[in-house]
């Protein structure tokens, strides 16, 4: 690692080393103005504090660009910088913290293939990104930002945004866009508009602050949208069985909600798909946190929305534990509870056209439950397995097991298997095998 020499007097300076470049600790460079340089600099903070006039900065190679903070982030002051063209390097890695680049001078980035930011803030993305035609990969790691994220691409291939708080806004419009990975917390005013035909790749996770309403006393938590190679454990209990087997190249949906009696604000669950939904996916995972609350009218919600996504094979809902805090007494639903409603959705059917498998962990035997069941089963008319998980708590395994096999009488094209943990209680085996 090379040392850079510090003088008050100069105001342009060339160095020719190809080494990751430091400060010397106790010098400044008060006057300069203009640096060329071949290699990189290391803790561009430090760097940019003892160079108060800097404003351009030009690096010869027409490889990588790097700076490079090598402390920790203190504080939550941020120091206003201006951000330097590069318009002969394919590629730019800027790693430091509490840094905002608040202008962009003049040039475009014309070479540039891949730029990654890390920490700092970028006041003008969409600015940045119009400077950058050939652009083919960026990775924003940022701070929180209250601007909103704006993408503008023709030629980007990659997108990753890490985890990004407060931001109002999300825009994106990338033809040619093959890979988004986004992870975004905001409240459910946050507006997002994707266009991104090409899309093979999606890492999508959206967490809401206030836990808005979505169906009656259900209120949604997290909403993501991943690809991976999707484990479907023959023995539920029992994920190491040689029953397993994986499905690959599958889009995961995932829904976590928790029933509550608090009056957050509704958000609408429908548009709130619509607008996530960068592409369609096979499998619909769902967390609920029941507090005791009947679940099957929302089942039936969720399929009303979620029956366009025709290509959605798989369904899995996890019942998590949900006890009153310290009282270990499960909260009971009170007169007229809304998690019934509507009233009438035993009754009802949504037409899941290619729904195959169903498996549901931590049933307790309550009626509704046996209820929800029966639904599942008229609504996915071509649904081959069924695998049900009871509770540890559960009252009574024999009367469970005794009610899920008179409900699979009547679908014996269906494959049943029943688990309380570790261990299969009841295979109703289907008339097709
Ligand atoms: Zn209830």
């Amino acid at each position: 690692m090379g040392k850079l020499p510090g003088c008050d007097k100069w105001r342009a300076t060339f160095w020719g080393t190809t080494e990751l470049l430091m400060l010397q600790p106790v010098r400044e460079l008060p006057a300069l103005e203009r640096l060329t340089l071949n290699g990189n600099i290391a803790d561009l903070g430090t760097f940019l504090n003892r160079c108060p006039r800097l404003r351009l900065v030009t690096r010869l190679s027409p490889q990588e660009f790097a700076f490079m903070h090598l402390l920790d982030a203190q504080g939550t002051q941020y120091t206003n910088v201006d951000l330097p063209c590069f318009p002969r390097t394919t590629s730019v890695k800027i790693d430091v913290h509490n840094i905002c680049f608040t202008r962009l001078l003049d040039g475009e980035f014309s070479k540039l293939d891949r730029l990654s930011l890390t920490g700092c803030i970028i006041n003008d993305l969409g600015t940045l990104l119009s400077r950058c035609p050939r652009l083919r990969v960026l990775k924003v790691m940022t701070a929180m930002s209250r601007h909103d994220i704006k993408v503008h691409s023709a030629s980007l291939q990659e997108l990753v945004f890490g985890p990004h708080t407060e931001c109002r806004g999300i825009e994106i419009v990338t033809p040619m866009l093959k890979l988004l990975k986004m992870e975004v917390q905001a409240d459910k005013d946050i507006r997002v508009f994707i266009s991104a035909p090409l899309l093979e790749m999606v890492s999508w996770r959206r967490s809401y602050t206030g836990s808005p309403i979505v169906f009656g006393v259900w209120h949604l938590r997290n909403l993501s949208l991943e690809r991976r190679q999707f484990l479907r454990d023959k023995h539920l209990q029992n994920p190491s069985s040689d029953g397993q087997r994986m499905l690959a190249n599958n889009h995961v949906l995932f829904l976590d909600m928790c029933a509550s009696d608090s009056s957050d604000a509704e958000l609408d669950f429908a548009q709130e798909i619509q607008k996530n939904m960068a592409t369609d996916f096979s499998v619909l995972n769902l967390s609920l946190k029941t507090m005791g609350h009947a679940y099957g009218a929302t089942l039936l919600q969720l399929f009303s929305v979620l029956q366009v996504h025709s290509a959605m094979k798989i369904l899995k809902v996890n019942l998590l534990m949900s006890k009153k805090s310290g009282s270990g007494v499960t909260q009971a639903c009170s007169e007229n509870c809304p998690c019934d409603s509507p009233k009438i959705w035993r009754s009802q059917s949504i037409c899941m056209t290619h729904l195959e498998e169903v498996e549901i962990k931590g049933i307790k035997g309550e009626d509704h439950e046996f209820d929800a069941l029966k639904l599942i089963l008229k609504c996915a008319l071509l649904l081959k397995r069924m695998t049900v998980g009871l509770e540890i708590s559960v009252k009574s395994y024999r009367y469970c097991t005794k009610e899920i096999n008179n409900i699979s009488l009547e679908y014996p094209s269906v494959d049943f298997h029943v688990y309380r943990p570790g261990t299969l209680v009841l295979h109703a085996r289907s008339s097709c095998t």
